[in-house]
Order: C-alpha cells, then sequence, then structure tokens
C-alpha cells in the first residue's frame, strides 16, 4: 500500500493529510460500506461528526476492517445543541460510545457560536483524560476567530485546526495568513466544491489534467494537497475513492499553482458570519431528535 502523507499538528499529532468525508452519507448501511471500502482502498483518516449521524456506522466499518486502531485517525464533531459545560461532557462521552472507540484522534467543535467558552472547557478536559488526542474548531471567519481569541478563549489551550470550506474558488487567503500567524492548520471541507460541475469544467483545471494524464478531481486536491490543506474528499464510488487517494505521483508546477490560484473568487457557499447561521443550523440539524 502507498504511503499518505502526514501533517504535524501544533500539539506534535500527526494527521493523515489526506483523509474521507462522510457528510450526507446515510446510516442506512452506506456509510457503513462507504468507510469498508475507503479503508480498503487505503484511507486512514475518516472525518464524520454527531450532526452527520452516522458516527455508529463509521466505528463498525472501522472494527470490522480489522486494521489496528493506531493506523486509523478519526475525527468527529461536537453539535451545537451541546455546548453547555454539562451537555458537553456528555456529547464527548456519547460520541466515543457510538464510534465504539476509547478515544478520538480530532474532535472539533462544529460551529463557531454559542456557549464555545463551556464546550471548550469539556474538550480540553477530554483531552487532558485522554479521551481526545487532538481538538480543534470548524467554520471560523478570520471576524470569529479574532472576537473569540480576545476573549481568551485559546489562552490556555490553542485549537489544533480550524476546519473551513475551502476549493479552487474560495481559498481562503485571509484566513490562511491569519491560521498561519497563529500556528493552526487548515482543513478543508468540500475540497471539491462539493462536487460543483461548474468548478470541474474549468479550462484551465482540465488543461492541466489532460497535460498529467489525470481526471480534474485529482488537480483539485493536489493543488489543495500543495497548498498544505488537510483534505478528506467524499464518494460514495469505490473508483472514486481510489481516484481522490491517488495524488500522490505528480506534483504541479509553481505556474500551475499560481494559475489556480488565480481562481479564487473570495466567496463560498456557506458564510459563517452572515446573520442568522447560528438559528437556520440549528434548525437544520436536530441531533437529539429521537432521544
Ligand atoms: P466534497 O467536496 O468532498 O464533494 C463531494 C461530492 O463530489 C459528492 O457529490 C461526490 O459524489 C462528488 N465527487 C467525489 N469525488 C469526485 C470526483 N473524483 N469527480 C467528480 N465528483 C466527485 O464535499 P463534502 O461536502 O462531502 O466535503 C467533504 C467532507 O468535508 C465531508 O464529507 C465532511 O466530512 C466535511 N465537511 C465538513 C463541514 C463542516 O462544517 N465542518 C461541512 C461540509 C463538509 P459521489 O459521492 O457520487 O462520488
Amino acid at each position: 500500500m502507498k504511503s499518505i502523507s502526514v501533517f504535524q499538528l501544533n500539539d506534535g499529532s500527526k494527521i493523515p493529510a489526506i483523509g474521507f468525508g462522510v457528510f450526507q452519507i446515510p446510516n442506512d448501511g452506506a456509510t457503513y460500506d462507504a468507510v469498508l471500502n475507503a479503508l480498503e482502498v487505503g484511507y486512514r483518516h475518516i472525518d464524520t461528526a454527531v450532526a452527520y449521524f452516522n458516527e455508529e456506522e463509521v466505528g463498525k466499518a472501522i472494527k470490522d476492517s480489522g486494521i489496528p486502531r493506531n493506523e486509523i485517525w478519526v475525527t468527529s464533531k461536537m453539535w451545537l445543541q451541546d455546548y453547555d459545560y454539562v451537555d458537553a461532557k456528555q456529547a464527548i462521552e456519547r460520541s466515543l460510545t457510538k464510534l465504539g472507540l476509547e478515544y478520538i484522534d480530532l474532535y472539533l467543535l462544529h460551529q463557531p457560536y454559542g456557549k464555545l467558552a463551556e464546550a471548550w472547557k469539556a474538550m480540553v478536559e477530554a483531552k487532558a483524560a485522554g479521551k481526545i488526542r487532538s481538538i480543534g474548531v470548524s467554520n471560523m471567519t478570520p471576524k470569529i476567530w479574532t472576537k473569540w481569541q480576545q476573549q481568551g478563549l485559546f489562552d490556555d489551550v490553542l485549537p489544533s485546526v480550524n476546519q473551513v470550506e475551502y476549493n479552487p474558488y474560495f481559498q481562503q487567503k485571509e484566513l490562511r495568513q491569519l491560521m498561519a500567524d497563529n500556528q493552526v492548520t487548515l482543513e478543508a471541507w468540500g475540497p471539491l466544491g462539493q462536487g460543483n460541475s461548474e468548478l470541474f469544467s474549468e479550462p484551465l483545471l482540465q488543461s492541466i489534467a489532460a497535460k498529467y494524464d489525470k481526471n480534474v478531481g485529482k488537480v483539485i486536491l493536489r493543488f489543495e494537497h500543495q497548498e498544505g490543506m488537510i483534505i478528506f474528499p467524499k464518494s460514495v464510488r469505490k473508483e472514486r475513492m481510489q481516484s481522490n487517494l491517488d495524488i500522490f505521483d505528480f506534483q504541479l508546477t509553481s505556474d500551475e499553482m499560481d494559475g489556480i490560484r488565480g481562481l479564487d473568487r473570495g466567496q463560498g457557499r456557506h458564510n459563517p458570519d452572515a446573520p442568522g447561521v447560528q438559528e437556520m443550523l440549528l434548525q437544520a440539524f436536530d441531533v437529539h431528535k429521537n432521544e
């Protein structure tokens, strides 16, 4: 099996630079099949969340794969509803139980609203107790990060990652500089633009793909990898899983990198700074609806 490159986080952990995302894969057996296939083709990093409702299937697939636990990196995320301190502690325990794991490699605060300080305290304690190895945040824009940093949220323990929307149309230039200054690694969600057909039709990406005899998906992911992003493309199709992982046998030139940097439009599909996002998200995902 080919080795996957790893990035070192600010707490010393080494995370596989490419993983497999399971957002929107149903929990009717499809997540189990997808994760088992992903592990079979060589992924060793799975990105799930409480709000994806599929942690149990992720955990079962990991167990049934027979791959030693310490060879797989597992990320999950706490949902907004659970940010009260006591709820947050319970949410971590619930994720551990659903995943069937003794520890989670990386746990994130999925959305940057509400009682972040209480949730972060529970995360810091779970890390100290060895239940979580690394902790981080998600969807923090420069404005949100700066607000919380000024309030001292990260004075004791700095997040290891900030997981945000990122693709060639939305390259997060300001945030990348801010995170680099703070030694926080960026993770890219939606690294394929969530399958955006306009992105896949970009003439520049198509011509680079033709030059290397690769598909456009590989060119996008290779660009992001060379930019230092941690990526976890999602696919339910095994041949795409394989293709998306197989990006380590070619290298884009600096001119090609500059060309793709030029595709940036400076905005994405989701704007965490917009008014009403917290309420919209709480309405869209109720992680306690079946209790
Ligand atoms: P992606 O950018 O990974 O795109 C997935 C889409 O692209 C699917 O429709 C898939 O279809 C298609 N696709 C996959 N590979 C290819 C390919 N080689 N060529 C053409 N189309 C392809 O979107 P996601 O939203 O899934 O993002 C990835 C992960 O990021 C998520 O699964 C999740 O883990 C995380 N995430 C985190 C968020 C956060 O708030 N922190 C928000 C959103 C995502 P098909 O399955 O049919 O192949």
